[in-house]
């Protein structure tokens, strides 16, 4: 038996906390099934931030998904390196990321979860919608929407913003940001401490890996499905199948990463 199952001292903490921020247990997604024009998907959700974090990522299909498989592109992030996933002709997109609160309720091995915040990732159509959003409305940070997605070539995030609504906002002192004043939004930690909905840290969802790691992923000797197994399980409920892009239409399209709703785990609730 080899000896590299396990890793004694703290250095791969690090590495493992990127891991799992970019890859499968990463924070869940904004992602719409496909609907049609007499029968669109249908999702409300409020704007917790309005200027997106962007860069460019690799969406590859790695055991059969494409959900979950995120990982930024690091072209000119490791001096005298090539990208692994560029190097491996895996496509790469330009992405502006957001954070949004999910309205949408579901169930979940016997719980109620709603108002889950996750991460908008709008491609560059999508980006352009919202920036003529908040151009019209100054801000975007509480404002309620109604999205539709009318086709299965539509960005997989929606392709209809109908505006709903604006929320109660106050500003933390302390960090400057405006955060929802409705205590229906907030959501309680395990001491029963309850914190106000804010925007994701990007820049450690998205940390990029070493070029090393990367091409591990890629030819599979890094073996990260057996993490999100039980999370793919259990989003099959929210009917995404047959709804993964190819990378053909994936870039020129602008839709789809193929990322789906993910159930619910210890991290993420009640996010
Ligand atoms: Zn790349």
């Amino acid at each position: 038996m080899s000896d590299n199952w396990f890793n004694q001292g703290y250095d791969n903490v690090d590495k493992a906390e990127r891991e799992r921020s970019t890859g499968g247990k990463g924070a869940s997604r904004w992602w719409m099934p496909a609907g049609t024009e007499d029968r669109p998907s249908e999702k409300e959700c409020i704007f917790l931030d309005d200027e997106p974090f962007c860069f460019y990522e690799h969406n590859p299909k790695i055991g059969g998904e494409f959900k979950g498989h995120w990982y930024t592109c690091t072209q000119g992030v490791w001096p005298g390196e090539r990208c692994a996933m560029c190097a491996n002709d895996v496509p790469r997109y330009y992405v502006g990321l957001v954070s949004v609160l999910d309205l949408s309720e579901w169930e979940y091995q016997g719980r109620i979860y709603k108002n889950m915040r996750r991460i908008f990732p709008a491609k560059i159509d999508t980006l352009k919608l919202l920036r003529t959003k908040k151009k019209r409305r100054g801000s975007l940070v509480g404002t309620r929407w109604l999205i539709s997605r009318t086709a299965a070539k539509a960005p997989n995030v929606g392709n209809d913003f109908e505006f709903i609504g604006e929320e109660k906002l106050e500003r933390d002192e302390q960090s400057g940001l405006l955060l929802l004043s409705d205590r229906q939004y907030w959501w309680e930690d395990r001491e029963g401490v309850v914190h106000p909905p804010t925007p994701f840290d990007y820049k450690k969802q998205c940390a990029p890996l070493p070029n090393k790691e990367l091409a591990a992923i890629l030819s599979g000797s890094v073996v990260e499905d057996s993490n999100s197994q039980s999370n793919r399980g259990a989003s099959s409920n929210n009917g995404n199948a047959g709804d993964k892009p190819s990378y053909n239409s994936n870039a020129s399209s602008g839709s789809g990463s193929g990322s789906g709703p993910m159930s619910p785990d210890e991290e993420e609730v009640p996010y």
